[in-house]
This record gives structure tokens, C-alpha cells and sequence, in this order.
């Protein structure tokens, strides 16, 4: 996977688990202190920053936190089944989003999602928005 690609998904990864204050936003299990810090330990980490709208379906992949919801392994189960309660819209709402919102912020964005670049500082992880 290329460094940029990279940088998309961990910064997409961070602006869902830092919005939804790292915890799970069905259930609200928190995430284990090794999920606040690089990812260095064989820990399992608990949660995820879970696609909404599946990737394909989305302009440049919805690396953007109104596709994003945190969801700890077990909701996250249950979301990738389809379960009932789990449906995109259900999780929209919890987040106050929707397939719309989602797929005009990724337009907006564009292929970098939440990864803003910065000649000098590198990469600048989810940029806060006022919107
Ligand atoms: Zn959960």
C-alpha cells in the first residue's frame, strides 16, 4: 500500500474515533488505551472506523468522518452482516449524517478524505471543521 493510501485511511481512522470520542457509537464500549497510541503492541484493537456506505459506492473511496462511524468489533460484526439496527441509515443517524451528506463531503474532499497535506509540516491528521 502506498504512503499516501496509508495516510488516507489513518486519517480517516482518526477523525471517526476522535469525533466519536473513541468509543463504540452503538454499544459505547471504549476503546483500550493501546487503540489511543501507535499501533505497536499485539493488543487486539477494539475499534474500528467502519464505512457506512461501502467504499465502491462512495466518490474516492469516503475516506470522510460523515462515512465513518467507530464501532467496536462486535457492533462492527453486526455491521458488516447487515443486521437489523445496523442498516447504513440507522448508523447515519447516530452520527447525524446521511448517504448524501457522506457522498458530498467526499466529493468536496476529494482523494484525500481527512488527510489535508502540508509542504511543510507532512501530513496534518483530521483537520478541524466547523461545518
Ligand atoms: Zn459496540
Amino acid at each position: 500500500m502506498s504512503r499516501e493510501k496509508k495516510a488516507v485511511r489513518s486519517a480517516f481512522r482518526d477523525a471517526v474515533l476522535r469525533r466519536d470520542g473513541h468509543r463504540c457509537r452503538v454499544c459505547g464500549r471504549e476503546a483500550r488505551t493501546s487503540n489511543l497510541e501507535p499501533r505497536t503492541s499485539n493488543e487486539s484493537i477494539d475499534l474500528a472506523a467502519h464505512h457506512i456506505t461501502n467504499r465502491e459506492l462512495v466518490p474516492h473511496g469516503g475516506y470522510v468522518r460523515e462515512n465513518g462511524i467507530a464501532l467496536c468489533s462486535q457492533c462492527h460484526e453486526q455491521a458488516e452482516a447487515g443486521e437489523a439496527g445496523f442498516e447504513p441509515a440507522a448508523l447515519y443517524a447516530l452520527i447525524g449524517s446521511s448517504a448524501e451528506i457522506a457522498a458530498a463531503e467526499a466529493r468536496a474532499k476529494g482523494p484525500r478524505g481527512e488527510a489535508i497535506e502540508s509542504a511543510t509540516l507532512g501530513w496534518v491528521w483530521g483537520a478541524e471543521k466547523t461545518s
